[in-house]
Order: structure tokens, then sequence, then C-alpha cells
């Protein structure tokens, strides 16, 4: 026997595997139709059936290796964004490219700023890049308008010359909270050129506040800004694995220099191409999920529980005490939630905005 873990090089010994919560497969088997998987911020919609379509024309090629270049993807990705397809890179869920970034730019001799609510990736690759995490303090939980939302000014304010990376998501998951276009600006204008800063957009799709758009519109002023998108939210091809990162051409042939060729699969390419030119069914589900966040967030609320705002498909409910038996009442009634213990919020759980009838379940299921 060797101890392997002690083998492990610095960066990968400070890191533990991540925890999946529940076994889904097992509690698919026991709930069956009745469970309401409500912890992963899936659309319930499904994805676009020209997106399934096109997976079922590419079957017959998946003894073929993909293109390693993604091209058709990365064409249709441009003109959708009005951006350059060398401004594209392609990632295995957008997951792998947050990693990425901090592997390409990263190291021990730098250090990575983030929320301290931010997206639970972010201590991730920057522990993994060897590089010292700078974890800022979020806004107060009963702050007026964002509670638990990043703060943007104690994040400019955190930079050191060191700090080669910042990663903000907006909206944020866990919180659902956001930050307007102006406030990104200015925070971008105060950071200095050699500190790159990631905007993560997982949720943009469902974005329906005024003063809120993409950070996309600022990249030609901030060739620093890297912004990262998925198909695994709105476009509700999470199992397929597809994300992309919008930056600077410079930018994007540093990613190339560490991406794996073929990282992004043949059934994945064609599906986020067929899902992308369906337009009208992600503002179908924008729509839906618009109405039924109002919907079981009034409903929440009636229950005398605080929800956070968000622009996203979950929200954040605050108990007002610890959680963890109502998270495990909801568990034994066919209910998945995401605890918040992980990230110092216990008396917190993410729900998902699921079907009407899931999210009654979930109403039900409350002790
Ligand atoms: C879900 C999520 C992602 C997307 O992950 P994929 O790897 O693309 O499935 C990225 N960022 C945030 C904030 C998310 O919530």
């Amino acid at each position: 026997m060797i101890d392997a873990g002690a083998l492990a090089n610095a960066a990968t010994r400070a890191l533990r595997a991540y925890d999946p919560g529940h076994d889904l497969p097992a509690l698919r088997k026991r709930f069956g139709a009745n469970l309401a998987e409500l912890g992963s911020n899936e659309n319930p919609l499904g994805a676009s059936p020209r997106a399934i379509a096109a997976i079922q024309a590419a079957l017959p090629e998946v003894f073929r290796y993909p293109d390693p270049k993604g091209l058709a993807l990365k064409a249709a990705l441009a003109r959708h964004l009005e951006v350059g397809i060398g401004q594209i890179t392609l990632g295995n869920g957008s997951h792998e490219l947050l990693m990425l970034i901090a592997q390409c730019f990263a190291d021990a001799s730098t250090s990575v700023a983030f929320s301290e609510f931010g997206f639970a990736v972010f201590p991730i690759a920057t522990a993994a890049a060897g590089a010292r995490a700078v974890r800022v303090p979020a806004m107060a939980r009963d702050h007026a308008t964002m509670p638990l939302g990043h703060d943007l000014e104690a994040i400019a304010q955190a930079i050191r010359p060191d700090t080669r990376l910042v990663y903000l998501a907006n909206p944020n998951n866990p919180t659902g909270t956001w930050f307007d276009d102006a406030a990104l600006e200015n925070f971008l204008a105060r950071v200095p050129a050699t500190t790159l800063v990631v905007v993560d957009e997982a949720y943009a799709e469902f974005v329906t506040a005024a003063g809120l758009s993409t950070a996309l519109r600022l990249l030609p002023r901030f060739p620093n800004l890297i912004v990262t998108r998925t198909f695994s939210k709105a476009y509700a091809l999470a199992g397929l694995r597809v994300g992309y990162a919008i930056s600077t051409p410079q930018v994007a042939a540093v990613f190339e220099r560490l991406r794996e060729s073929f990282n992004v699969n043949a059934l994945a390419l064609a599906a986020a191409e067929a899902a992308l030119a369906d337009q009208a069914h992600v503002a179908k589900g924008r729509e839906w999920n618009l109405t039924e966040r109002q919907w079981l967030g009034a409903q929440l609320h009636a229950r005398g529980l605080r929800v956070l705002p968000s622009q996203t498909n979950f929200v954040l409910v605050d108990f007002a005490r610890d959680a963890a038996a109502i998270e495990s009442t909801l568990f034994e009634r066919g209910v998945i939630a995401r605890p918040m213990g992980g990230y110092g919020l216990p008396e917190f759980l993410r729900v998902s905005v699921g079907s009407r009838a899931e999210n009654e379940r979930l109403l039900a299921a409350l002790p």
C-alpha cells in the first residue's frame, strides 16, 4: 500500500472530492414519478425538440471523433452573440471552462478573488491552480435589495497587485442575486488591465430585470473580461455538458493551449447548435420560469418564509433557523432541495423552480 494522498501535488492535497449529496439513481427507483428533483436547477420543460432530433441524426456517426474545433457550433454562437468565432472557447460544461481559466492564468504566485457566497466552483478552481483565495464578504443578510449578493465595491478594494483573476457570477448561484450593467461597468473601470475578470452568466437567458443585460457588451472596452455561459440551464441540456466562454481572441488562444482537443462530444455539439437555433423555445422557458418563480415565491412567502430576490430558475429560502431537519423531512417525502451548510448558510435551502406538480409537492412537504 502507498499513501496516494500524500503523493498528490500540493494543490490536489488541499482539495476534497465533490460530494454529490444524494444517490439520485437510487432515489428515482424509490420514489419513481413522485420524486421532485429541485436540487440542481435543471429545466423541467426539457430541451428543444430540435435538439433531440439533432442528437438522433448524429447518432450513426458516434464511432468518429467529434470536430475538435467545434466550428459549426462556434459559428452559430458567433452569429447569435455578434462576436468573432475566434473569441469563443467551447467546454465540457462551463464548469470545465471555469477550471481551465484558473489553470491557464493563476498559480501559487497569484491570488484569485470572489464573493464569499459566489458559485462553489470558484474556490475549487482557485485551489486546483494552487493560487491564494481572496474571499470577499458579501452584502449583509438583511441588505434591503440584494441580501448575500456580490459586493462589487468590496471586491474592487480587495484586488492586490498579485490578483490575476476575479470570478463573478451574474446572476449568482446559490443566492439568485445580481448586479446591473452600470455596476459592472464601474467595477471594470477600477480593475487593473492585468487582472482578468470572469463573469459567469449561467442564468443569463432567464433574466428579465431592467438594467441587467450581459457583460458581453463591455468586452470591446475591457479586454481583460471573460464571459462564460452554458447550455445546461435555460437550454435544458445539462446531461450533455456544453458551455462556452467569450473573450478576446488573445485570451481564447491561451485557453487553446490547455484545452483537451475533443472536450465537447459530437452529440453535444449537434444538440447545442440545434437548441441555439430554437430561440422561441428559450423565450417560452423564460416566460414560464418567471411566472412559476413568482408563484412559488408568493406561496413560500405566505408560509412566513423569506425568499431572496432571484433572476434565475431557483430561489434561496431563508428558514431563519437551522434548515437541516427541514431538508431531511423534505427528502423523506421525495423532495430534493439543496442544503447550504457548505456555503456557511445553514439556515437556507436552495430550491429549483420545478414543474407546477413538483412545486406543489414541495409546498405540501414543508414541515
Ligand atoms: C449551473 C452553473 C454552471 C453551469 O455548469 P455546467 O458545467 O455548464 O453545467 C456554471 N455556473 C453557475 C453559476 C451555475 O449555477
